[in-house]
């Protein structure tokens, strides 16, 4: 069973009262400014309050998909993002925090993927769809050639998913496109990527087993297929048509391909340190293509709070009753989610969501 059915059963067993359909609004205070509870809004939009026995826990998931509260308070994420893939969270604890008083972190973050295709010419400070796992093309993550928009490499691809975001981000456009050739399945055989960036992986009971929406390598081809007849992957003959087709300058993104393909064969790469394994040389066409730029899954920033997991205010002082966690609450990350320590967004919104509970509770 999966953790959140787990979850409900044990509520329910419990005889928690779960209200789904159930928005919070905003937080109600007494005279001496303790929070007392929240005005809720139900699916019909009939307004109530709840009143809090022991605290209220603000864990509504950050802002990722209110484009007002990222202009305000990460503009750079959303210049260099072109897909949202979180629905639910449109900052609405963090505002209510900060509406009664609350301090926020002075510095935002966020936990970018790398996978978000659009169609060549897109410019990433026009875009942010906000429609969950839209075009999520899971090859993007591959560590492939990278060039930015001006044709030209700028960076080592063979990094977590949110490095080549955060390196694009200082290039023109802040975008970049990915161009492979027709050996890619043994190529990506040979990077043998880890996480969700892989296309199969040794399944436990034998044999391979192929990663959950890819499909494998066919589901890969397939969806490389769907993207191409949209118009998302360009597929050329030659170097210079793949670069027309990107719409690159053919002369710079052809030098940076024929530089690259120099190193694949000397395998060092002099230019940027990518792995000799992990650099495949883009000579057997048909060639392919195509533009990328991040994808938000969270915003990481938020109130801040004390270890207890209390909301502050500015001169550092609790707001009683109030508590956030997860990314509702701050203090944590800053600027972007490191990669290279993955799951820490989602263990530290289980952790501090529990220790909230526990202080909330008077158990600790
Ligand atoms: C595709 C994807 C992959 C990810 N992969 C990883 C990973 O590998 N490792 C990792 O550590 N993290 C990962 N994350 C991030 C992780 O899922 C989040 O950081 C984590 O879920 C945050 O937990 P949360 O409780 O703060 O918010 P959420 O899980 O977003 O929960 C917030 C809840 O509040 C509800 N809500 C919103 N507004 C209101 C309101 N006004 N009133 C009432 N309810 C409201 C929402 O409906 C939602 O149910 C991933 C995220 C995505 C989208």
């Amino acid at each position: 069973m999966s953790l959140a059915p787990m979850l409900v059963e044990k509520a329910d067993e419990l005889g928690v009262d779960v209200r789904y359909h159930t928005r919070m609004i905003h937080l109600v205070q007494n005279d001496q400014d303790t929070v007392t509870g929240i005005i809720a809004e139900d699916e019909n939009g009939k307004k109530f309050e709840i009143k809090a026995m022991k605290g209220t826990i603000l864990c509504t998931g950050g802002y990722a998909n209110n484009v007002e509260m990222l202009e305000d308070l990460n503009p750079a994420a959303l210049e260099e993002n072109v897909y949202s893939d979180a629905p639910a969270n449109y900052g609405e604890g963090i505002s209510a925090g900060t509406w009664i008083g609350a301090a926020r972190d002075k510095m935002p973050a966020v936990l970018v993927f790398d996978r978000g295709i659009v169609p060549p010419g897109t410019k990433a400070e026009e875009t942010y769809i906000m429609e969950p796992f839209k075009d999520f093309f899971w090859m993007g993550s591959q560590p492939f050639l990278k060039l930015n928009i001006n044709g030209e490499r700028f960076a080592n691809e063979s990094v977590p998913y949110d490095y080549i975001v955060n390196a694009a981000g200082y290039q023109p456009g802040n975008m970049y496109v990915m161009v492979w050739d027709s050996n890619y399945r043994q190529h990506i055989d040979a990077n043998h990527t880890l996480g969700c960036s892989r296309i199969e992986y040794p399944s436990p009971t034998g044999g391979m087993q192929t990663y959950v929406s890819a499909g494998g390598y066919d589901g890969n081809d397939k969806q490389i297929q769907d993207l191409i007849e949209r118009g998302y992957i360009v597929k050329a003959d030659t170097i210079e048509e793949l670069a027309a087709k990107l719409q690159l300058p053919v002369e710079t993104a052809t030098q940076h391909i024929e530089r690259y393909n120099e190193l694949c064969e000397k395998g060092i790469d002099e230019d940027f340190g990518n792995e000799s394994s992990r650099l495949h040389a883009v000579k057997e066409g048909p060639f392919y293509g195509c533009l990328l730029g991040g994808r938000i899954l969270s915003t990481l920033d938020g109130l801040k709070i004390n270890t207890n997991m209390q909301v502050l205010r500015k001169d550092g002082s609790v707001i009683a009753g109030l508590y956030a966690a997860g990314n509702d609450s701050g203090g944590f990350f800053a600027y972007t989610y490191p990669e290279r320590l993955p799951g820490t967004a989602v263990s530290r919104a289980f952790t501090f969501g529990w220790l909230a509970g526990e202080h909330a509770a008077g158990i600790k």
